[in-house]
């Protein structure tokens, strides 16, 4: 299996793609802890890793709180014994043009995408450097790469933030042998991008605008999470996986 022994964090694993993720992750063989709002939902992934004879286990987090990540980061080592992979999945979209952006809309974005993987980076280091090294994995979107007339500024600028986040805390650990990489995921047929897909106009030019014709799956983004912090990737750090359909190649 290709996370034998291994304990993983997953924020915002209680749908989507973070759900995808916590499953994929049990059932190569880590302990996987999922850490969400969405309480029923969070625990209803743990119930159905259980069943298949995985462990996991459900913290409640909002991974803008300092304290929050401090208390899940302790619950996971608690319950088993240390912390080797966090996925800094949490995140959430916005719409509009600048002039229609509140102050209040940056900060919702800005706080939840980009200073929520700043504090689980930040919660997760001294865990990793303690069990001799680590794998995290900040889920940016190829809206973190290039500018998109559909989408919203704090979204780019949040996305944007947590490429170079990526890359900056890379060097500062390299040395202590924790590995941090971003992944870029184009469409993605999630809860998050529901309202989109059931709007045959919106559907039809989003999917007119992916080469490979298609939204992706949350399987298609976990495969790469999978490999980011499994230790076939060990040659990785500060580096870019996209995963987009080939949205960002035209
Ligand atoms: P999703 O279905 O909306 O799932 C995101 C999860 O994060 C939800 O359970 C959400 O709970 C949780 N969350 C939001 N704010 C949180 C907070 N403050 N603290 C803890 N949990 C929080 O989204 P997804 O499509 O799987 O997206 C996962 C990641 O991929 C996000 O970072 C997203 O920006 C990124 N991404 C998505 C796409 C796409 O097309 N779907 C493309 C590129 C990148 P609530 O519902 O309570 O907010």
């Amino acid at each position: 299996m290709r996370l034998e022994g291994k304990v993983a964090f997953i924020s915002g694993g209680a749908r989507g793609m973070g759900a995808a993720e916590a499953l994929m992750f049990a059932r190569e063989g880590a302990k996987v802890a999922i850490g969400d709002l969405l309480e029923d939902e969070g625990r209803k992934v743990v119930e159905q890793i259980a069943e298949a004879g995985g462990q996991a286990l459900f913290v409640r987090l909002d991974v803008t709180s300092e304290s929050g990540w401090q208390r899940a980061v302790a619950a996971t080592v608690g319950a088993f014994g240390k912390l080797d992979v966090l996925v800094n999945n949490a995140g959430i979209r916005a719409q509009g043009r600048v002039e229609d952006v509140t102050v209040e809309d940056w900060d919702r974005v800005m706080n939840v995408n980009a200073k929520g993987t700043f504090l689980g980076t930040k919660a997760a280091i001294p865990e990793m450097r303690r069990a001799g090294g680590g794998s995290i994995i900040n889920i940016s979107s190829q809206l973190g790469l290039v500018g998109n007339a559909s989408s919203s500024p704090q979204y780019h600028a949040s996305k944007g933030a947590v490429r170079l986040f990526t890359k900056a805390a890379a060097i500062q650990y390299a040395k202590d042998a924790i590995r941090v990489n971003s992944v870029h995921p184009g469409p993605i047929a999630t809860p998050m991008t529901e309202a989109g897909r059931a709007d045959p106009k919106r559907y039809e030019k989003m999917v007119s605008g992916i080469p490979l014709g298609r939204y992706g799956e949350s399987e298609d983004v976990a495969y790469g999470v999978l490999f980011l912090a499994s230790n076939e990737s060990s040659f990785m750090t500060g580096s870019e996986l996209v995963i987009d359909g080939g949205w960002t190649a035209q």
